[in-house]
């Protein structure tokens, strides 16, 4: 499984936002399903493949059962003429059964890539812990991808973590790089592995009608995963994204990847090849985003222009504020704060915009008192967060605030400047005008 949620409590209402988005994004289908396979803007789609040998309830199967189940999988891609890359936890494959699994995903053009050796969390270990891991995972399959004259060359990080803090995510940069390896990002993730036990226990008691509601989770998860990933990226990137799919060499995907590739086809999508999907500039220079959970690389992406408007957008409050004020215009200069705000400095507390605008009036009358207002931001800091998705799978949330560290100075015609510190806690605003900061104030501290 490559997910793991943090224990947040959902919220219900959270949830049913999101179903209801994801049924209006559904409504869109039929358009989009009549588009032609092969036409030129069908969106390059890469097929990976993850916890060979075998995932989930086949893994515990007998060899023939095991044998099974995977001729099962590779007769759906041939059908649908993909080549995946098919990722490998070097650990697991223990028998010459399993090594003959590894042979046949070879012999039907699929490209086998690491998994690690034995599956482990990157945030729950060291950084050489985690290295000396990837290390045995490589040395194991490139012995034993050599003599059939192939090369280990990609990679895939269990649960997606790529490291919980900024040096950690450099050591396993440099290791990969060092040892041949490319990370391959996951973009498209319907958490297919959380309906492989309940898939197994309704083939297991021979119930039919709960085997059929299983396949159609299975298949309804990764339509809306889907659905909201393709109009995320492509708002992202301002054209048709290309697009990485994670599923896992289970039971429950043997049965339904036939039914999900078709879908998949009919929406638009080409299965492309590991070279020209990961050739994209989108995958070139992957955004270094330490975090203790794993999740696609357009979520990253996502993530990261959130943060990168936050800050701009509290530092357009401060813009706002030095140019307001440097004109005389103290109202314009309190509008960035929220009606209920909070002022403190060393002699008080202000509460309410109104009160704060009375005080600077009162306070700084005329030009002479004022003089010339700037600004130096020392540190911002963003209030932001994980979400929890109806599938299990850690998201991104928005970013719901903020605070700034700023020096302020004033400069005077005829006297020395003065200089202090203010520490600001901001938020967006829920309905700001155009042209006005998307940001307020809640609290101000100024000394
Ligand atoms: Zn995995």
């Amino acid at each position: 499984m490559n997910r793991r949620h943090p224990s947040l409590v959902r919220g219900a209402v959270v949830a049913l936002a999101f179903v209801a988005a994801c049924v209006l994004d559904l409504d869109r289908g039929p358009a989009a399903q009549t588009r032609p396979v092969d036409a030129p803007a069908a969106r390059p789609l890469l097929i990976t493949v993850d916890d060979l040998p075998l995932a989930g309830a086949a893994a515990r199967g007998d060899a023939a059962a095991r044998r099974a189940t995977t001729e099962a999988l590779l007769a759906v891609l041939k059908k649908h003429r993909i080549h995946a890359v098919a990722f490998v936890i070097a650990g697991n494959v223990k028998t010459p059964d399993d090594e003959a699994i590894l042979q046949r995903w070879l012999d039907d053009g699929h490209e086998i890539g690491s998994h690690s050796h034995t599956h482990p969390s990157y945030t729950a270990l060291t950084a050489a812990a985690y290295l000396a891991d990837v290390a045995s995972s490589r040395a194991a399959l490139s012995a034993w991808l050599t003599p059939r004259q192939r090369t280990l060359r990609l990679y895939r990080f269990p649960f997606l973590q790529e490291g919980d803090t900024p040096e950690k995510v450099d050591a396993i940069r440099a290791a990969l790089a060092a040892g041949g390896l490319r990370n391959v990002p996951v973009t498209l993730d319907g958490s297919d592995w959380s309906f492989d036990r309940r898939w197994a226990d309704a083939v297991a008691a021979g119930d039919a009608a709960a085997v059929d509601e299983v396949r159609q989770d299975y298949l309804a998860a990764l339509r809306v995963a889907v659905t909201r990933a393709e109009a995320l990226a492509d708002r992202l990137l301002g054209r048709r994204a290309p697009q990485v799919l994670l599923i896992h060499a289970n039971a429950v995907g043997a049965a339904n990847w036939d039914a999900m590739f078709t879908w998949l086809a009919a929406r638009g999508h080409r299965f492309a090849s590991a070279d020209e999907v990961l050739a994209d500039e989108t995958f070139r220079d992957l955004p270094i985003d330490p975090g203790r959970w794993g999740y696609g690389h357009y979520h990253r992406l996502a993530r990261l222009r959130a943060a990168t408007e936050a800050r701009g957008a509290i530092a357009a409050v401060l813009q706002t504020q030095a140019a307001a004020w440097n004109r005389g215009d103290l109202e314009t200069f309190c509008s960035v704060y929220a009606a209920d705000a909070t002022y403190v400095s060393p002699n008080g507390q202000t509460h309410g915009r109104e009160a704060v605008l009375a005080r600077y009036r009162s306070k700084y009358p005329d030009a002479a008192t004022r003089g010339t207002l700037s600004f130096t931001i020392e540190e911002t800091r963003l209030a932001s967060g994980l979400e929890v998705t109806p599938f299990d799978a850690a998201v991104p949330g928005g970013v719901h605030g903020g605070s700034v560290l700023a020096r302020w100075t004033l400069t005077y015609a005829g006297k020395p400047p003065a200089t202090g510190l203010t520490l600001l806690t901001l938020r967006p605003r829920p309905a700001a005008a155009d042209g006005q900061p998307q940001w307020e104030i809640v609290q101000d501290a100024s000394f």
